[in-house]
């Protein structure tokens, strides 16, 4: 049967060496692996982008759908409603491909819709859009990546709606983040210049990665921070806090991805501005893990999400794989 229709996969192989997973990642970027459409790289870029929120478990690391296809919703919004680039190659049935289509018959319906980030669409309409887009996907695209891979990344069951990354897979997807992220990107501008006209593909690539949905409002871990620790003092130098409070990303968004509140800490604003781009030394590390054991077991419902994946294991590799990634390490010390 062909992979993409599948309805569900195991495992095939636990024990898989780098080297297999990177001929089969660069088989997936390659020419020689068939796409129609973008699909596959989205789905790589939203297992990249969610690869701190998994859930670990036994068998693996596990995703639901729904949360990979929320991500993948996002961006699929922005490139297409935002940016106008499309997303397969023509060929006799259809110009679009489904998810291009399901977005189109959203702006149909309230053109509106068209000037505004996905975060602000009403939440009823926003939720339909992505199931749908997620019915299309769990038909066409889980199936077909595990099918390019040999079966060794992922299982899924689309009953149950949801995978279960293989674990040699998952160390080396945070091993290899960020050049995993950069293969991806140029496998996808790839596509994308074969099919788009050259007024939409200025700067491309920017619009790959800016397609990622970044909270704008982080008012509410502002709260819980300030609420939890009395003092009220920036995390860095231990300054007072006034009342411009900067709620800053511990391990760079650039690198993480994603709004979790154990990577949040409240900042001054010289602080925030000096650390920018860089990485917390060693010191700020254990700083932040004790920090975040004892918040663990606030009784919030924010606290608990968050910290559903996390274990100070999962920091400390977070942090020693973004400093491999090229971030610069920051100490704070020098006012
Ligand atoms: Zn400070």
């Amino acid at each position: 049967m062909a992979g993409w229709n599948l309805k569900n996969g195991t495992i095939t192989e636990y024990d898989v060496s780098e080297d297999r997973i990177w001929s089969l990642f660069n088989f997936v970027f390659s020419d020689a692996c068939k796409k129609r459409n973008t699909y596959k790289f989205g789905l790589i870029k939203a297992l990249l982008d969610s690869a701190f929120s998994g859930e670990i478990t036994q068998a693996g690391i596990r995703y639901s759908y729904e949360e990979l296809f929320s991500r993948f919703t996002y961006n699929y919004w922005n490139l297409v409603v935002k940016y106008n680039l499309r997303q397969m190659r023509k060929d006799g049935k259809s110009e679009y491909s489904r998810v291009e289509l399901i977005l189109k018959s959203a702006l149909v319906e309230d053109s509106i819709l068209g000037n505004l980030e996905f975060d602000a669409v009403e939440p009823r309409k926003k939720d339909a859009v992505i199931k749908q887009i997620t019915a299309e996907c769990k038909r066409y695209v889980i199936g077909a990546l595990y099918d390019d891979f040999d079966g060794i990344i992922y299982s899924f069951d689309s009953k149950k709606a949801e995978l279960v990354l293989n674990p040699c897979v998952y160390d080396f997807m945070l091993k290899y983040k960020a050049e995993l992220e950069k293969l991806n990107y140029y496998a996808w501008a790839r596509f994308l210049e074969q099919i788009n006209d050259d007024n939409v593909l200025i700067r491309v690539i920017d619009k790959l990665e800016l397609a990622t949905p970044k909270r704008e409002d982080l008012s509410i871990y502002r709260e819980i921070l300030r609420k939890e620790f009395e003092e009220n003092t920036c995390f860095y130098c231990g300054k007072k806090l006034g009342k411009v409070t900067h709620v800053d990303h511990f391990i760079p968004w650039s690198f993480v991805k994603d709004d979790k509140l154990w990577n949040f800490v409240l900042s001054c604003a010289s602080c925030n501005e000096r650390k920018s781009n860089k990485l917390p030394d060693r010191n700020f590390l254990i700083k932040i893990e004790k920090r975040n054991k004892n918040i663990q077991v606030v009784d919030n419902i924010v606290v608990q999400k968050d910290f559903e994946g996390y274990s100070q294991d999962l920091l400390n590799r977070m942090w020693h794989y973004a400093r491999i990634s090229g971030l610069k390490d920051w100490s704070g010390s020098q006012h």
